[in-house]
């Protein structure tokens, strides 16, 4: 090795790999002559590989911020930077291309086509991204098996599903593009709680086995717990964020596998 390699391989070490970076991020709707100051100024930053929760009662930012996150939507003002680049202020169809590319996401209400078959709602994502149509079907069984579904429920219609399993079509369909970061708003809102906790389960799995950057909105400290480190904000500013140790299995489903998982 060159005395110049060494050097370089030091610097890499120096480098932080922040996939999300925001500053001083404000979000403010206006209606009419109404004004509502949602985000008064949001700073901070994910890594690659980050489980993060980000918590806070009803009506605090938490979907807004969710929004300009998963490029659903701009910032009033501050920069946004993911993957070190500026996406605040890019048109609707770059912002498109960067969710289809880089994002998954998860809602409380599953947002699924009800009268399509299961692997038809898990392909649709990859017909927007002109995916070639040979590789679909192996990519959505892939992503349905790492979201816990049991292949004698893939050719169902998505409404003849019990709501853990509609969850688990929603988040395969999340998961068939490969994406970096997946956004979950309230993706247990609509579930019981043991239903609840094993969908949060399956996020620790796709973080610790598949490394993805997951966060994670919910209002409830029992849900945000499942993450690694947790940002609570109330009234569109953070108050506190903190590193915690995640929330185990239960003793009862500790030894459960993705097959007996996916018949709740
Ligand atoms: P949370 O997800 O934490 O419940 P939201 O981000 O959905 O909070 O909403 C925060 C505040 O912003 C609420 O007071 C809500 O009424 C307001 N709000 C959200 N979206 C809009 C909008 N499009 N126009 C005006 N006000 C909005
Ligand atoms: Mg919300």
């Amino acid at each position: 090795m060159e005395v110049g390699d060494s050097v370089q391989v030091v610097n890499l070490y120096d480098i932080q790999n922040n996939m999300i970076e925001l500053k001083n991020i404000t979000k403010v709707y206006h209606s009419g002559d109404v004004e509502t100051v949602v985000l008064k100024g949001i700073s901070f930053t994910v890594q690659d590989g980050e489980f993060v929760s980000i918590m806070g009662p009803s009506g605090s930012g938490k979907s807004t911020l969710m929004h300009i996150i998963g490029a659903l939507d701009t910032p009033t003002s501050g920069t946004y930077l993911l993957d070190g680049k500026d996406i605040s202020k890019l048109p609707d169809d770059v912002l498109a291309k960067i969710r289809s590319e880089k994002l998954g996401f998860v809602f409380q209400a599953f947002n699924l086509l009800p009268r399509a078959t299961v692997i038809r709602n898990v392909i649709l994502p990859l017909v927007y991204a002109e995916v070639p149509i040979i590789e679909r079907m192996p990519k959505a069984e892939h992503a349905l098996a790492a979201a816990g579904l049991s292949e004698d429920r893939w050719h169902h219609l998505t409404n003849q599903l019990s709501g853990g399993q509609m969850q688990r079509v929603a988040i395969a369909r999340a998961l068939v593009n490969n994406p970096s970061l997946i956004l979950a708003d309230e993706p247990t809102g609509n579930l019981d709680s043991k239903t609840g906790e094993i969908v949060l389960h399956t996020f620790q799995d796709l973080n610790t086995e598949q490394g993805r950057t997951i966060i994670l909105i919910t209002h409830a400290m029992e849900v945000a717990e499942y993450a690694d480190r947790i940002i609570q904000i109330r009234d569109g500013l953070i108050v506190e964020d903190k590193r915690i140790t995640r929330k185990k299995r239960n003793q009862e489903n500790k030894n459960i596998s993705i097959s007996q998982r996916s018949t709740i």
